[in-house]
């Protein structure tokens, strides 16, 4: 049985306990959302552009409680959340903006005269599935290209997150959309199965590690529904050469402990150049080093705790079994002593494939570094991962990098900078980290009808 739980993870505190959903609930909030649905998709797209543009005004007005909230309950540091705040924003700016747009009917040219064309219509009422990460700004991935499309949500978020969720449906209330059009359900795993069975649900978005896309998938597809997955990434970052290491240390250092290392997309593994491994790992080592854990709470706190104690838990089993079976620890390598989720910031090498950190994500704050001799091997390495979410490629000679990044087998590639996100860029990956993309034009492109209208 899931619980909604909010719990301090900077020092285990409970603060606040949520009551069960009742299959009851599941039911009203089914029909309540299958309801508005009929009623949504008839309002006209600036009108649902309007509500997107508000809701990215509410997201301002509340910036800092928002910030503190996801602070409180996944331990994000409070500048880095007001960071996912301005980006959430952003997204439902750019899909009120855009969506009229990506909505536009598509003339086809046809054999035999009359006219074709590709109009872009609703499905109906959308389940997504978030996870803690991100509270804010995974929902708004999914819930913003598909309100615009005219589809309705229900929404089943991570069950450290119950707070931030509600916060979320409030801000939608508040903006005004359709009593139904947005709806936040505490459901449990098999509530979640009920939904996906249910003829009224018309398909599932999920975020979230690569047990539950296959537990929600397998779901998906015995009751024939769509799914877009975004699942886990170990992400390789490919270091070929540099003009300035100590900078591209700087870099790598912090793409690997922002939000603590719990982003699917940050650099996990260090592939590195034989010629640069040695000062680039002692580089690396020397500014992860410095970095000391703090409370979310403090503006100046940049790494804060894991966002639960099971996660903690979970990243020092797959570290201990590394050094176990002969890593070398150059920085970190334990838990904080004290209260709290804190996890040191750890650099690890000598990573071999029998060993837990050489195939698995690592969600928190692991570097691991490995050294090749030349490009084909760094391949050859970053595409031996189950993932292909993103990676990053660094070199000078940009026509070299770009000839790596066509090589890998990722969804995203970043030449000279670190992974990050944007409104307008598609995210998304391959094998193991998903299924379909989201964000940009292509966000709009899951859960829509492409229906033909064809005019003899
Ligand atoms: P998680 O444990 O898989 O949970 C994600 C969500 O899935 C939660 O709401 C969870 O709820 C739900 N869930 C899990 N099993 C389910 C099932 N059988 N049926 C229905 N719902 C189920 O993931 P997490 O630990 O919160 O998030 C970390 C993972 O997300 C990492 O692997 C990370 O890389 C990935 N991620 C990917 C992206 C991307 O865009 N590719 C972005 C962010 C994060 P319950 O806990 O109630 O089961």
């Amino acid at each position: 049985m899931t619980t909604y739980k909010s719990v301090n993870p900077a020092t285990g505190e409970t603060l606040e306990e949520f009551p069960e959903t009742t299959s009851a609930d599941i039911e009203a909030a089914l029909a309540k959302s299958d309801k508005a649905y009929h009623t949504w998709k008839t309002t006209s797209l600036d009108e649902r552009a309007a509500v997107l543009n508000r809701v990215a005004e509410i997201f301002q007005e509340r910036k800092d409680d928002l910030a503190r909230l996801i602070g409180s309950e996944m331990g994000k540091p409070f500048a880095q959340a007001k960071g996912e705040v301005d980006i959430v924003s952003s997204i439902f700016r750019y899909y009120a903006e855009n969506g009229a747009s990506f909505m536009a009917d598509e003339k086809l040219s046809v054999a035999g005269g009359g006219s074709a064309v590709v109009r872009k219509a609703p499905v109906g009422s959308l389940l997504g599935i978030m996870p803690w990460n991100y509270p804010y700004y995974q929902v708004a991935r999914f819930a913003a290209p598909n309100l615009m499309l005219g589809n309705t949500v229900l929404l089943k978020h991570a069950p450290n997150c119950p707070q931030s969720a509600l916060a979320i449906e409030q801000i939608f209330a508040d903006a005004g959309l359709l009593d139904g059009a947005y709806i936040n359900i505490f459901a449990t795993n098999d509530q979640v199965a009920d939904i996906l069975a249910d003829q009224r649900n018309q398909g599932v978005s999920l975020t979230g590690s690569e047990r539950a896309g296959s537990a929600v998938a397998e779901t998906a597809g015995r009751n024939l529904k769509k799914c877009v997955l975004e699942l886990g990434g170990s992400d390789a970052f490919i270091l070929l050469d540099t003009a300035d290491l100590t900078k591209t240390a700087k870099m790598a250092a912090a793409g690997r402990l922002g939000n603590a290392g719990q982003a699917c997309n940050s650099p996990k593994r260090f592939i590195v150049k034989d010629d640069l491994y040695d000062d680039f790992v002692s580089e690396l080592t020397a500014r992860i080093s410095k970095v000391t854990p703090g409370d979310p709470a403090d503006p100046s706190t940049t790494f804060g705790p894991l966002s639960s104690q099971a996660a903690a838990d979970n990243l020092m089993a797959q570290i201990k079994d590394a050094i176990d079976k002969g890593a070398t620890v150059h920085a970190g390598g334990k838990a904080v002593d004290g209260p709290g989720a804190y996890v040191e910031p750890t650099v690890l090498t000598d990573i071999t494939p029998e060993m837990r950190a050489y195939q698995e994500e690592l969600f928190g704050p692991a570097a691991v570094v490995y050294k090749v001799s030349t490009e084909d091997e760094a391949v050859d390495l970053a595409n031996s991962s189950p993932y292909g979410l993103g990676g990053a490629v660094w070199s000078e000679d940009t026509d070299k990098a770009r000839a790596v990044a066509d090589r890998l087998d990722t969804g995203m590639v970043w030449i000279n900078g670190l992974a990050g996100t944007q409104a307008d860029l598609p995210f998304g990956g391959v094998k193991r980290s998903g299924i379909g993309r989201e964000l940009g034009k292509y966000g709009m492109d899951e859960f829509v009808n492409k229906k033909l209208i064809r005019e003899e």
